[in-house]
């Protein structure tokens, strides 16, 4: 048996990537690549499906609630220790490693190692390699189109910098959890834009306010290093590694490119540091104000990464407010964007800076409007405003929908109309879903979008079949109504043929009230352990689809294969249980809401895979079935569990057999 030479805990996972590349058993067949795995990382595949991952999570959970108590107590010195244990753990290492290799949705994107998938054998070295250090590679910069046309960087780290900050962030989110104010909703477990959304409407509901509309510049590029580090209170290896993050520098085109500030984002870690770096802010706005409770009620902050409001009744507040932020932030190196910061009012054009009442935020448009007294609200005292508060899409949003679907419907002109339904679908029904808790409805704008729509396809139609008469010949049908009051009315309808197949969705199709949401509890986290608090709040989730909500209720808010619940921050995919390709039928009997991990080893050993593979056994691979039966009738020895459990040597001698001969 060979040791390893002592190299960087990197260059170890970079070896056995590259040997395992190297001989890499590609087979083409009908357009499509398959991948033959030797024996070795075929049980390594079998005995990753078979870690018991239900109890692993459990105990790194347990740990997680134990940093959070200590870190609510501000015991410090408890709650490193449980930091630390955490950072030494193999369960926590296997759990950060699924997370970056089966969960994250970014995982197709490669940083400067160019490592994308990673096999069951590659999880195994890449679990034994992860150890804090002071050094990191440099992230690969890639530029992703923001809304108004400009690009924003992301920097992708390697796939072991990616797991070795997914396993900081298990230690650090509890600690911050319990100190992190209760205004702030950007990117923290649990928390959505709608639970931001639903505090500006409960903070303006009684009284129209002034409101300090503000945007910090460049804020993830500039925030200062040595701030920022002493803000985190780390020390020792954990303070040298998150460090090494920060000042990893950035790669374009082969070109390296140094960083002096600003945390890079894109990294799995990259959110949680720059929610300490502005955690803070609340309580400075709060300065402003006596300390008595009515003035800390009328005034509102809230926070949602680095684009935040402050509102307030009295415009001389609002400034105070302003100045005292503009101090903080320079403190970290940061201010505020003057072109894009504005004090407007939510009721009254005149009072605004720009004449324009009410603000975006999120995507969405809040105003209060004027209204008769039939439609509008009532202050707490039972008497009528004389406004109401509307919640809507913003402008920009709706111009970008339109946008979206226009390029879709006009990609596919002459194309089938199935292809059309397939992909404008989730497009309309997501937008929708996440204005679902607007006015949406009220204010006529899903109606409205659907009007826009229907123009865009009736076009498609005439290009299709030629004109436009033939176009909706083929497609829609007028129908008559005759109304209540007797009149005859007229609607356009998809045609019988076309309803045979589905139907492209209205917006209007989904249930929509600005009343039924819920907010989230101030200072309530994931990791106080409420589970049932949480499941009910998942049902509330907005982005959650109809078929997956529906599923979540039969499960009881729990996973059908490891029997956990479902958290926020879990990919939910839903699952045939018998297989489409074996013949299973798209019904709910058959369906059922799995983990996006959980989902991934199911359909390895549930045939769906097979019968791809057995296409190529035909042609040239003799060996595979016998593979095959090795992957059926593999038992995974008792003691692979038992050693993976209690972190014995039994497993990790096999292992680190299987890694030297990976690297000899
Ligand atoms: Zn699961």
């Amino acid at each position: 048996m060979q040791t390893y030479p002592a190299v960087n805990r990197f260059v170890e996972f970079q070896l056995a990537m590259d040997k395992v590349k190297t001989k890499r058993n590609m087979v083409t067949k009908n357009g499509e690549t398959f991948e033959i795995l030797s024996e070795e990382e075929q049980s390594a595949e079998v005995t990753w499906s078979m870690i018991p991952w239900r109890k692993i999570e459990k105990d790194v959970f347990k740990l997680q609630k134990k940093i959070y108590k200590a870190s609510a107590d501000n015991d410090i010195c408890k709650m490193r220790k449980y930091q630390k244990m955490l950072l030494r753990s193999y369960k926590a290492k296997l759990l950060a490693v699924r997370r970056v290799t089966q969960d994250n949705k970014g995982k197709k994107t490669a940083g400067i190692d160019g490592i994308k998938s990673v096999i069951a054998s590659q999880r195994f070295t890449l679990v034994e390699s992860l150890k804090l250090s002071h050094k990191a590679k440099a992230t690969r910069r890639v530029w992703i189109p923001k809304s108004n046309g400009e690009k924003r960087p992301l920097g992708i780290p390697t796939m072991y910098d990616r797991a070795l900050q997914a396993l900081v962030k298990m230690a650090l989110e509890p600690e911050w959890e319990a100190k992190f104010e209760p205004n702030s909703y950007g990117f923290r477990p649990a928390r959505r834009c709608q639970d931001a959304i639903q505090q500006i409407k409960l903070s303006i509901q009684h009284k129209p306010k002034f409101v300090l509309d503000a945007d910090i510049a460049k804020c993830f590029e500039r925030i200062d290093h040595q701030k920022l580090l002493t803000k985190t209170g780390l020390k020792g290896n954990l303070r040298k590694q998150v460090k090494a993050w920060l000042t990893s520098g950035v790669m374009e085109d082969g070109v390296f490119q140094k960083i002096e500030s600003g945390t890079p984002q894109g990294g799995v870690i990259s959110p949680l540091l720059a929610n300490i770096a502005l955690h803070g802010m609340e309580t400075i706005v709060r300065e402003c104000v006596n300390k008595n409770q009515t003035a800390q009620k009328e005034l509102n902050f809230i926070r949602y990464a680095d684009d935040f409001v402050v509102m307030h009744k009295d415009k001389k507040i609002i400034l105070k407010c302003k100045e005292a932020i503009n101090q903080w932030l320079s403190d970290i190196g940061l201010e505020l964007k003057p072109e894009k910061t504005r004090l407007t009012h939510t009721l009254y054009p005149e009072l605004s800076e720009d004449k324009v009442a009410g603000f975006d935020f999120l995507g969405f448009h809040i105003q209060q409007h004027k209204t008769g007294k039939h439609k509008c609200s009532k202050n707490l005292q039972k008497k009528l405003t004389g406004y109401k508060t509307l919640i809507t899409p913003s402008e920009k949003s709706q111009k970008n929908h339109q946008e979206k679907l226009g390029e879709i419907i006009g990609k596919l002109v002459s194309k089938p109309i199935e292809a059309l339904i397939k992909q404008l679908n989730p497009v309309i029904k997501g937008w929708s879903n996440y204005y679902q808790y607007s006015d949406i409805k009220t204010a006529g704008i899903s109606s409205k979008q659907t009007k826009m729509m229907y123009s865009k396809l009736r076009s498609w139609a005439k290009r299709s079949c030629g004109t436009v008469n033939d176009g909706l010949n083929r497609y829609y049908h007028k129908r008559k109504y005759i109304m209540l009051n007797g009149k005859e009315s007229y609607r356009m309808e998809w045609a019988d043929s076309v309803k045979a197949i589905g139907h492209i969705a209205y917006h209007g199709d989904i249930h929509c009230s600005s009343t039924e949401y819920v907010k989230v509890k101030r200072n309530k986290s994931p990791y106080d352990g409420d589970l049932k608090y949480w499941y009910k709040r998942l049902l509330i989730h907005p982005e959650l689809s109809t078929r997956k909500l529906n599923l979540l209720k039969r499960q009881k808010g729990r996973c059908q294969e490891c029997g956990l619940y479902f958290t926020e921050s879990d990919i939910m995919e839903v699952d045939h249980i018998i297989p489409l390709s074996l013949g299973g039928l798209d019904r709910y009997d058959n369906l059922q809401l799995l983990h996006g991990h959980c989902h991934d080893s199911k359909t390895a050993t549930d045939g769906s895979c097979t019968k791809k593979s057995e296409k190529i056994d035909s042609s040239n691979n003799k060996h595979t079935n016998k593979d095959k039966a090795k992957i059926k009738s593999y038992k995974p020895d008792k003691l692979d569990l038992i050693a993976i459990e209690r972190n014995s040597p039994v497993l990790r001698d096999k292992k680190s057999q299987r890694q030297d001969r990976l690297i000899e």
